[in-house]
Formats: C-alpha cells, sequence, structure tokens
C-alpha cells in the first residue's frame, strides 16, 4: 500500500487537510512499510460532520434490516475473497504471524456474518402487557446515531470488526480512527464496505494520532456513542472527554489474566502436556501482546517445580522471526516502546527479587530476525509475588510470572487479587471444583481446561478496570442501541386529573 490518501470521509478518499503524513513502521526491521495520513482536528470534525447527516437524512438508519444484513454479509464475502492480501498486511503490520492474520480474517468475516444473523432473527420489537386491551405497549430498538469507533494496534482488524459489524446491523453511523502504529488493514476493511455498496458518509476513516483525533472524537457534541477498545489510561481520557456531551461510552481495556493450573490437572504425561502447551499458548502468542494473554501463571506448589521447567524449555524453543517468514512461531514487538516497556518490565522483576528461568533478553538476529527488528525472547519469572510490579500491571508483552498456591481458597484469592477483571482460566479434572472456581472468579470470561477461545455469540468484555459494557453476543449489538418504549392508546378517555 503505498497511498497517502487514508482518510476517508463522506465517501472520498482524501489526503489531511494540513498535508501531514506518518510512516507506518514493519516491527520485523523498523523500515517504513507503508505511508498514510495524519489526520488532525480538522479531519475528525469533517468525517463527524459527514455521519451526522448520513445519519439524520440519509437511508442507512432505515434501510430494512434484510438488506443491512444482506450488505454484511457481502462483507464477509469480500473478506474471504482477498483474505490473502489483508493477512500478509495485518502480519506485516503488527509483526503477527502469517497464519494468525489469516485466522483474524477469518474470525473477522464471521463477525460479520453473526451480527447480520442475530439483526435478521430478532422480531419487531418486545410487546409488553400493559394490563389493559385497551394498551399496546412495544419496546423497539433504534439506532444511536453517530458512533466514534478508536482501535488498537495488537488486533487492529479484528477489533474493528467488533465494532463496525454491530454498528452498521443497528443501523447507525460511524468514524473510525484505527491506531496509528498499525492503521493499514482498516483502511482495507473500509474498502470493502464501499465495494459490498455501503451509502456514502455512512463509513469515516480518520488516520492520526490518540490526540488529537480519538480526543476530539470523544468529546465531540454530534457523536452520539464512543467505543474504545485499548489501555486503561487512554480510556480513563475518552471516559473524561466524553462525560460533558453525557455520550454512551463503552469500553474494552486491558487484562492481568491468570492462568490457575491445579495440580491433577497434570496427573498423567498427557495432561501435563496439554495443561504446558497451553500455558505457552496462553502467555506468548502473539509476542503476549494480547490483551487476555494468560501472563500470570498461578501453579499448584506440588507441580510448580515440574511444570515451570518444563515451560521454560517449551519457551526457549520458540522460533522468533518476521511473522511472513516460513516456521516462525511468533513475531517481534508491535513498536520500540513496547520493546522497552518489555526491558523496563523484566528489570524491574529482577530487582524485586523475580527469578529469571528463560528469556529475559532480546534474541540473537539472524536470517528472518533482523538486529533492527523489535524481537524480545518469550520470558519466565518464577517466584514472583503481588507486591511486583510486574505482576500488578498489565506488561503486554513476552512475560509470563509464576506464583504458587496450596489450597483453592488461595487460588482464588491470588486470581481475582488484580485491578482488572477480563479473562482466566481454571486447570483440573475435578467438575465440582472447576465450576466451583470458574464461578468464584471476578473476570469477564473464564475458560475451563482451555485458554483464548471465544466465540462471536458470546458476550465478551472485562469486570472491573477491564472496562465497561460488552463486546460480542446480544449485547454487543444491544451497545449500538436505544431501547424505545411506544405505549399506544386504543381507546382514549378524558383522564379527570385537573377538574377544570
Ligand atoms: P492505547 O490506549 O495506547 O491506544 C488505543 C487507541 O486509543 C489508539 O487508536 C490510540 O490512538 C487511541 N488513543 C490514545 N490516546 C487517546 C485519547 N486521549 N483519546 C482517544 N483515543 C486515544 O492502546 P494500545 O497500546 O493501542 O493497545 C493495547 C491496549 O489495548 C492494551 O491495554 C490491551 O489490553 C487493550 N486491548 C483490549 C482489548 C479488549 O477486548 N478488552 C482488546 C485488544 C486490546
Amino acid at each position: 500500500m503505498s497511498s497517502v490518501e487514508t482518510i476517508h470521509v463522506d465517501g472520498a478518499w482524501r489526503a489531511a487537510a494540513s498535508g501531514a503524513q506518518r510512516e507506518v513502521l514493519d516491527p520485523a526491521d523498523a523500515k517504513t512499510l507503508a505511508v498514510v495520513s495524519e489526520g488532525g482536528a480538522e479531519d475528525t470534525d469533517a468525517a463527524v460532520a459527514a455521519a451526522r447527516r448520513a445519519f439524520d437524512s440519509g437511508p442507512w438508519p432505515h434501510t430494512p434490516v434484510a438488506e443491512r444484513a444482506a450488505l454484511l454479509r457481502r462483507v464477509a464475502d469480500l473478506l474471504q475473497r482477498d483474505r490473502e492480501t489483508i493477512a500478509l498486511t495485518e502480519s506485516r503490520d503488527t509483526g503477527k504471524t502469517l497464519e494468525e492474520g489469516r485466522t483474524d480474517v477469518d474470525c473477522v468475516a464471521d463477525a460479520f456474518r453473526y451480527f447480520a444473523d442475530l439483526v435478521v432473527g430478532e422480531g419487531p420489537g418486545r410487546v409488553v402487557d400493559a394490563g389493559t386491551a385497551d394498551v399496546h405497549s412495544v419496546v423497539v430498538h433504534e439506532p444511536v446515531g453517530v458512533c466514534a469507533l478508536i482501535t488498537p494496534w495488537n488486533y487492529p482488524l479484528l477489533q474493528a470488526s467488533w465494532k463496525i459489524a454491530p454498528a452498521l446491523a443497528a443501523g447507525n453511523t460511524f468514524v473510525i480512527k484505527p491506531s496509528e502504529v498499525t492503521p493499514l488493514t482498516t483502511v482495507q476493511l473500509i474498502r470493502l464496505l464501499v465495494e459490498a455498496g455501503l451509502p456514502a458518509g455512512v463509513a469515516n476513516l480518520v488516520t492520526g494520532a490518540g490526540d488529537p483525533v480519538g480526543a476530539r472524537l470523544s468529546e465531540h457534541p454530534d457523536v452520539d456513542l464512543v467505543s474504545f477498545t485499548g489501555g486503561l489510561a487512554s480510556g480513563t481520557k475518552v471516559m473524561q472527554a466524553a462525560a460533558p456531551t453525557v455520550k454512551k461510552v463503552a469500553l474494552e481495556l486491558g487484562g492481568k489474566n491468570p492462568n490457575v493450573v491445579f495440580a491433577d490437572a497434570c496427573a498423567t504425561d498427557e495432561d501435563f502436556d496439554t495443561a504446558v502447551d497451553q500455558a505457552l499458548n496462553a502467555a506468548f502468542i502473539h509476542s503476549g501482546q494480547v490483551c487476555s494473554a494468560g501472563s500470570r501463571l498461578i501453579v499448584e506448589e506440588s507441580v510448580s517445580e515440574r511444570f515451570v521447567a518444563e515451560l521454560a524449555r517449551r519457551a526457549e524453543k520458540i522460533k522468533l522471526g518476521r511473522g511472513t517468514a516460513d516456521g516462525v512461531e511468533c513475531g517481534p514487538l508491535v513498536s520500540a516502546q513496547q520493546l522497552d516497556k518489555t526491558e523496563a518490565y523484566v528489570a524491574s522483576a529482577l530487582a524485586e527479587g523475580a527469578a529469571l528461568r528463560c528469556g529475559g533478553a532480546q534474541p540473537e538476529p539472524n536470517a528472518v530476525r533482523p538486529a533492527a527488528g523489535y524481537f524480545y525472547s518469550p520470558t519466565v519469572l518464577d517466584r514472583c509475588d503481588r507486591t511486583m510490579k510486574v505482576v500488578r500491571e498489565e506488561t503486554f508483552g513476552p512475560i509470563l510470572t509464576v506464583e504458587t498456591f496450596r489450597t483453592e481458597d488461595e487460588a482464588v484469592a491470588l486470581a481475582n487479587d488484580t485491578e482488572y477483571g477480563l479473562a482466566g482460566a481454571v486447570w483440573t479434572k475435578d467438575a465440582g471444583r472447576a465450576r466451583r472456581v470458574a464461578g468464584r472468579l471476578r473476570h469477564g470470561t473464564v475458560w475451563i481446561n482451555d485458554f483464548h477461545p471465544y466465540l462471536p455469540q458470546a458476550e465478551w468484555g472485562g469486570f472491573g478496570k477491564s472496562g465497561i459494557g460488552r463486546e460480542l453476543g446480544p449485547s454487543g449489538l444491544a451497545e449500538y442501541r436505544e431501547a424505545k418504549h411506544i405505549y399506544q392508546n386504543l381507546a382514549p378517555k378524558p383522564v379527570r386529573w385537573f377538574g377544570g
């Protein structure tokens, strides 16, 4: 991709009003991958005005649900048609492996199809029994209006689809602002929406920085809802900026996700192999740059030594390299900033008494791992506890901390001892304990004997500081709607409340 006209307003592609541009870097070698328009407040205002016009006067909010759903399905088909191109772009932009990029495209197509099916399957509203045959009372759902969609860099296309698909299914118009670090596949997705036949002004895109573009969207009086996925610090600012206009706010923030392993989950060699394999996957897929990464291993003391030794042995063997290279299992971190952050967290953990079991440094460069790339070896830190910064804060890098427990109560207490509450897992062969622990975990998703899978049909989101609201599932559509109660008196008569 070379075009710098990456701002899409009212059906037309354009450069930033200021003429500013930004280089997007390939994290595998720090070279320029593409140049995009660096939008500012003026571009943002133009995009919001277009979305406002399209909502207030355009056909989209009133388009029959079946037609809206048909468009979403066309987008899904176009995504499958362009699967390889988009997966390659996502892999090069984020650093993730090509196979992960392909999986993302499939999941994105699934999200579009899911929300298409969901709206078509709904009735026209919920009839409410008013207690008298003289009243017809029904609750209907209408689109919220103009939605600002702000997305992060780790799953740029996937996070965009979890917002765009329900927003469109519900009949809204939107302005999306992808992360300035990884904007490329969002540009491709908007092109597909246009190709699928979305009317001009419904989908608008501003590439640019969090401040000013995201900040302006959050405070804008003509925006009715802001749906944000990203870090806690930015999410807090979005909420503050949105408060004066009392717009709806949905936040999908970070996580510090526990992976609780009981000894009985390691009873046989096969069980042990599965639990270790999944702990690796939980912590290190996409180099740990996953909001639901299982970055805290909480393992029963009696098996911890064997478990951690095997985990470290396998973590050392993970093949790091450019995401598009054959045989590579893990790509680089997304940016120099993420690399610096990871190094700082490991240094602080060691200073606070953690024991390094593997990793803890950048790997040696080789043919698939240029020296200038942001690579960091998967790192296992043993003997950690809750006083350590590396255990309390979301590192968003390839760092796994290990804590141990002796009792079920202790395991639950450790797993819940976080300000976040996005996701967690429990590994045990004891069905009763699995359900008990799952019931006590204060996290939005709990896996039993698994880690990471999600379903478009099931809500995704967090307790505590992991956010507000839910994406996916019926609640993920409800975020983009207003409920309206229509009460019709079929036989009006005077109420005689006043005598005159
Ligand atoms: P970030 O907060 O730095 O940026 C996210 C987005 O917000 C970007 O588009 C950025 O430009 C924008 N932004 C920055 N400052 C802003 C401001 N003041 N106002 C409005 N927008 C602003 O996050 P990131 O580093 O891109 O992504 C990593 C974070 O995202 C992690 O914390 C991760 O856990 C979280 N995340 C959460 C989920 C989830 O489903 N809960 C999914 C993916 C990522």
